[in-house]
């Protein structure tokens, strides 16, 4: 796997470093190296990061852990709880700001029964789970302070990019999560859908990928982690080279042709509808995972019937799904989500020519925590408006 350039595990946050990594501080303290593997267990799998809890180690080297910040590097300011039970965590890093968002897979009343499965990765049930599906949560993560890719229906791009948060910053976005969870919740996807492009900053989105999928860690699945792009050509081939494909992949296309999709999202002058499909074909997925195609519904941009034919067409050698997104309201976007009669017909045009098409479900939208709506807080036009459209998806 390729890191970018090499740096001094020393110079690494405690949180960001691997095994191995710790293997060489240590064997500068004369540590042997299965004292490594102990060290990051406590930090990642026990969620330990006060050297003197760490009972196992001896003493002068939990002294020696003293000298450094094991702790998070984040705090949370405040925590927005929805009336779903979505809850927004706000954090407050070193010269940022950013939002994660708890999403607990509970079914909305009035829902379809088979949401929650269209909400699966595809080979989801042969993977061992006690959890009871109502326990389980979804964890939408942030990778950068601000976006520089200035997708025009989406608030976190707004002010342009401040900074790409650090590995250490993505992990603890978990970690801080977990401390959220309530009684009997479990912690089962993530998807690096918050704010930012998590393939503009691949180097860091990397390392956390691999700290929090470490077998001595969290030991999270990589088939329930998703990593979502606007379609960064090069990210998308290093990321399925490095993991093997495994770690799940959602395109944002949001149209069927370069002649809309410029109109909406200005990294398409970079890299073209036809570059981005050719990527996606060449991914390396493993047998039975689809790549997740998410398409904003925009009113009269891009939601029209030869749009969603187009669509479909563009699509059907791919091994994909397509997970439909009545546009959430952004303040001065001037833009419209679709409505609701539009986005099930979308839905049912793109379904007839053989593709799993479904409309995301909306979670917490009452706290600004829908997609497209993180590090907004202006005010919402109804959320009842878009709801209950088609067949729902709350997945990745
Ligand atoms: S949709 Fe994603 S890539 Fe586009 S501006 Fe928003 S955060 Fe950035």
């Amino acid at each position: 796997m390729s890191d970018g350039a090499e740096v001094d595990p020393a110079e690494l946050h405690p949180l960001a470093r691997l095994p191995e990594d710790w293997e060489v501080v240590l064997a500068r303290a004369g540590e042997p190296r299965f004292r490594a593997r102990q060290v990051f267990r406590w930090l990642h799998a026990q969620g330990q990061h006060s050297p003197t809890e760490m009972t196992n180690l001896p003493r002068p080297l939990r002294q020696q852990l003293t000298s450094e910040t094991l702790d998070v590097p984040a705090a949370v300011g405040s925590v927005h709880r929805a009336e779903d039970g979505t809850r927004k965590l706000v954090l407050e890093l070193d010269g940022a700001r950013v939002e994660c968002v708890l999403i607990p897979m509970t079914r909305p009343a009035g829902e379809a029964k088979d949401a929650d499965l269209a909400a699966l990765p595809d080979d989801d049930d042969d993977v061992a789970d006690d959890a009871p599906r109502s326990q389980r949560v979804t964890l939408c993560l942030s990778t950068q302070y601000g976006c520089a890719m200035g997708c025009v229906f989406c608030a976190s791009g707004r002010a342009g990019l401040v900074r790409g948060l650090r590995a250490e910053e993505i992990v603890a976005q978990v970690q801080i999560a977990r401390r959220h969870l309530e009684p009997g919740e479990h912690l089962r996807n993530l998807v690096f859908m918050g704010m930012g492009e998590p393939l503009h900053h691949y180097d860091e989105t990397a390392r956390a990928l691999r700290v929090l999928t470490h077998a001595d860690g969290l030991d999270l699945s990589p088939r329930r982690i998703t990593v979502s792009t606007v379609g960064l050509v090069p990210g998308i081939r290093r990321l399925g080279r490095d993991f093997s494909g495994k770690i799940g992949l959602a395109v944002s296309l949001h149209a069927p042709n370069d002649a809309v999709r410029a109109q909406i999202v200005p990294m398409n002058q970079r890299y073209s509808v036809a570059d981005i499909l050719a990527a996606l074909a060449e991914y390396p997925l493993p047998r039975r995972r689809r790549i997740t195609i998410e398409y904003t519904l925009i009113a009269g941009v891009n939601d029209r019937p030869e749009h969603a034919e187009e669509l479909a067409r563009v699509l059907r050698r791919l091994r994909v799904k397509v997970n439909l997104i009545p546009m959430n309201a952004v303040a001065g976007a001037g833009l419209e989500g679709s409505p609701p009669e539009r986005v099930a017909e979308f839905r049912e045009r793109v379904a007839r020519a053989g593709l799993s098409c479904f409309v995301r479900v909306r979670r917490g939208d009452d706290v600004s925590a829908a997609c497209g709506q993180l590090a907004y807080s202006g005010p919402l036009v109804d959320p009842a408006r878009l709801r209950g459209v088609g067949r729902a998806s709350r997945e990745p």
